[in-house]
């Protein structure tokens, strides 16, 4: 029987636009759920932040590259050909993920570009996470960030991260607004602060969930910032899809980037599986296509060409490949 298969389109055509690009993950924690600490998937964010600790003192560089290349071939299998992945570098882990993502690297050359993102799980202004930080930027290929962590000192946070970013001529992946709540200003944050810094061009966000719990004018002014300052965006749509129901009232919205009304501004966006099968993501399976599904689906997002720009060719731009 013959009816229009608009799922096939989009997947012919992402094959035909140089493939799947997974522009946010965390490969070095991908499979990491275990008996032990399986007990911490009910915890929240900011407990999970420190929760990995014991995992990645007891992890050796072969578990940290072996968990890596599970994620690797499992995007293989996808037809995935860039994937920019965060990798943790702190006094917890030590250089341990920079060993196994060299290795990762390497192993993987010819089949598919990795971007390396450093993720700042004890933030950046503690003098002893300072000095990961330091050592950290020097090996990966693009400066990554967490305000989050640096709670109410986020702004020097954002400071450290695109001052350095730019000494080193690199870009800045930055998790911002993730906690889907009008009380997060981040994204805004973060576009005043590419200003500031003359880092145009050079900066993603992570998420942008909190953007839409905000009302529509504040939502306006965030997208005319993020363009001025030509921040992109990286969209994990499963990855916060659980935020929790509360009682709190606000514009109605999933619990989604709201990328519908960043493409109507003009912004860039792409898409990321974030956690695979760890305390994070216990269900996260690292499938481009079921990240794509959610967002259309959660966006009422129809529209085929921007879907598989949004897949494909805004991924490669988000982690430097293309200008
Ligand atoms: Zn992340």
């Amino acid at each position: 029987m013959d009816y229009l298969d608009l799922k096939q389109q989009i997947l012919e055509k992402i094959k035909a636009n140089g493939g799947w690009v997974n522009a946010h993950a965390h490969f070095d924690r991908a499979y990491s759920l275990n008996d032990q600490n399986v007990q911490y998937i009910y915890k929240s964010l900011q407990e999970k932040w420190d929760l990995n600790d014991e995992l990645k003192k007891n992890s050796s560089v072969d578990d940290v590259y072996n968990r890596m290349v599970l994620a690797t071939e499992h995007m293989l299998e996808q037809g995935v050909t860039a994937v920019g992945t965060f990798i943790d570098i702190d006094e917890a882990i030590e250089d341990k993920a920079i060993q196994a993502a060299q290795k990762l690297r390497d192993t993987y050359k010819g089949q598919i570009e990795f971007k390396f993102i450093n993720q700042v799980l004890k933030g950046v202004l503690d003098p002893e996470a300072k000095k990961w930080f330091d050592l950290g930027t020097q090996f990966v290929d693009i400066i990554g960030g967490l305000p989050g962590k640096d709670v109410g000192r986020e702004a020097e946070h954002i400071d450290v991260l695109l001052s350095t970013a730019k000494k080193m001529n690199k870009m800045a992946h930055i998790h911002v607004d993730q906690l889907n709540t009008p009380k997060e200003t981040e994204t805004m944050l973060l576009a005043q602060k590419t200003i500031e810094h003359g880092m145009q061009g050079k900066v993603a966000g992570i998420h942008g969930i909190s953007i839409a719990a905000h009302p529509k004018e504040y939502r306006d002014n965030i997208y005319k910032t993020m363009k001025e300052a030509d921040v992109m965006m990286v969209a994990c749509p499963v990855g916060w899809i659980d935020h929790k129901r509360n009682e709190e009232l606000l514009p109605f919205h999933n619990a989604l980037t709201p990328v519908d009304e960043m493409l109507e501004h003009g912004i860039t966006v792409a898409l990321g599986t974030d956690n695979i099968i760890d305390i994070y993501k216990p269900f996260g399976s690292g499938t481009l296509w079921t990240e794509l599904k959610f967002l259309l689906e959660g966006l009422h997002l129809y529209d085929i060409d921007a879907l598989v720009n949004i897949a494909t060719v805004n991924g490669r731009k988000v982690l430097g490949l293309v200008n």
